[in-house]
């Protein structure tokens, strides 16, 4: 994929969760759950001669994340008419922002660093705008392409959002993935986004591959999701090219069950959206002090995270990225460090074990929180210091407590996960495995590292319960004494 010259950027949109009312009107922001068209009022429904008004806490908001992404900001605030048709859009125009001839986006040139197998990349940020959600279609009988009929909900109608707007920089699918995720936390550590609720991430990714044009897959919901839409994008683009199509400038849906990009329409430029400043919200000046109040109230942010746990605790540099990529997995950390202490051996547990496994079973931090809390990691490692369990023991209570919602201690205790240091016990079962493993027992004699084996040998017959470095000294031990006998009947 390396020599196909692949340019990717990102349009990020995120609402603005931590806002009680919409960007416009008083209508409230928690729109979710709520009867259909329930949570509306002439503004946000469009009606004739509403007039929206700003909610200040929007650009304070917008300010902020200015700020952490290193923008420069606009000493004025303009609001524009985007004008398209679609029936979530109640006035058919949306009211955004246009980095262009009479107006300007709030916040424009930022830079923002991801960290790609341990190497950092700077991600220029092209803009921020703030702009209204449109409402939300719904397919009662399912999808875009097969339902029968359409509903319209305008609850969601009015809601703020940021537009984050990268540079083409990306390279691959996984360099916009962990953007998003580096955004994600951005964004969760100022405390805007709780990006557990459906729908307050969504991203457009564009991509473009030498010889083709620009395609813009819309509307995809998590930043896994991007990747895989990204990689199909590729492979789709790139054997289209080798046949000698022309790739068309488009617009195309991930459809999210199937994981792959479908057509909707050629793109629309620019200049078809008829951007003109909005008469309704005159331009606003964005005072000295409202910025430095602003900048005042930012508070740590993940980089500066990442350098505190590797201060503080002593943590490596991969270890800290890993737990600040998601300000609950940091939290997660931060906690447990405060209940039970051993930063190093904590880190190392919930970067390797749980995060791993969240990926696997497809959790989210927040629910693998609720399954595995805090009190249980620390337990685990205190039965680890005291050798009730070895680290193997730890190593799959961690995925049987995601899976089954059973406290770690109900498992160690009822599954009878305790680990086996008992000399005797041991040498019962490192005596059978020696009995029935003559060959391999001869290959250790004459090459240590083959004894890896008889240990493996012990493990299973233990189903896993051996002390792992008793087993190892016993084995060695039994070998010398075989070794010894056999040399004495010579
Ligand atoms: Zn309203």
């Amino acid at each position: 994929m390396s020599n196909l010259n692949v340019k990717i950027g990102l349009e990020v949109h995120v609402q603005i969760t931590s806002l009680k009312s919409k960007l416009f009107c008083s209508c409230s922001s928690e729109y979710r759950g709520k009867p259909p068209n329930t949570n509306v009022c002439p503004t946000c429904l469009g009606l004739p001669g509403a007039l929206p008004v700003v909610n200040i806490e929007a650009v304070k908001a917008a300010l902020m994340v200015a700020l952490a992404l290193k923008c420069t900001i606009s000493d004025v605030l303009v609001f524009s008419r985007k004008h398209y048709f679609y029936p979530d859009l109640v006035k058919n125009y949306q009211i955004s922002q246009y980095d262009g001839i009479g107006s300007v986006a709030i916040a424009r040139n930022g830079l923002m660093t991801i960290n790609v197998d341990g190497k950092t990349k700077p991600i220029r940020i092209r803009r921020i705008n703030i702009e209204e959600d449109p409402g939300k279609i719904i397919y009662p009988t399912g999808s875009l392409l097969t339902s029968k009929y359409t509903l319209i909900d305008y609850n969601r109608s009015g809601i703020p959002l940021l537009e984050i707007v990268s540079e083409p920089d990306l390279t691959n699918p996984k360099e916009a993935r962990i953007f998003i995720d580096k955004l994600r936390s951005i964004l969760e550590h100022i405390g805007l986004v709780n990006p557990e609720l459906e729908g307050s991430i969504r991203v457009d990714a564009n991509i473009s591959l030498e010889g083709g044009s620009r395609v813009e897959v819309k509307n995809i919901s998590s930043s896994k999701d991007v990747e895989r839409a990204l990689t199909y994008e590729i492979i789709r683009q790139s054997k289209a090219l080798e046949h000698g199509e022309v790739i068309r400038r488009e617009t195309r849906h991930w459809d999210d069950l199937k994981k792959v990009t479908i057509s909707a329409r050629v793109k629309e430029l620019e200049e078809d959206y008829r951007y003109f400043p909005d008469p309704d919200l005159p331009p606003f000046k964005i005072s000295k002090e409202l910025i430095e109040e602003t900048a005042s109230k930012l508070p740590e942010l993940p980089d500066q995270r990442v350098e505190r746990f590797m201060k503080t605790y002593g943590l490596s540099e991969y270890l800290a990225n890993v737990l600040v990529s998601e300000k609950g997995l940091a939290d997660y950390f931060e906690d447990c460090v405060k209940i039970c202490g051993e930063p190093e051996s904590i880190g190392n547990i919930i970067v390797n074990d749980l995060k791993r496994w969240i990926d696997e079973l497809d959790l989210s931090i927040y629910e693998a929180i609720r399954l595995f809390p805090q009190k249980d990691l620390c337990q685990l490692v205190d039965l680890l210091n005291k050798n009730v369990i070895n680290i193997k023991i730890l190593k799959e209570i961690i995925p049987r407590a995601l899976k089954s919602g059973k406290s770690a201690s109900t498992i160690v205790y009822e599954e009878g996960y305790v680990d086996i240091s008992d000399e005797d016990v041991l040498l019962k079962i490192i005596d059978e495995v020696i009995r029935e493993n003559p060959k391999a027992v001869g290959d250790a004699l004459t090459n240590p590292k083959a004894i890896n084996y008889l240990v493996g040998q012990v493990m299973r017959k233990s189903k896993g319960r051996a002390n792992p470095e008793l087993t190892n000294k016993l084995l060695i031990k039994r070998l010398n004494e075989l070794s010894r006998a056999s040399s004495n009947a010579n």
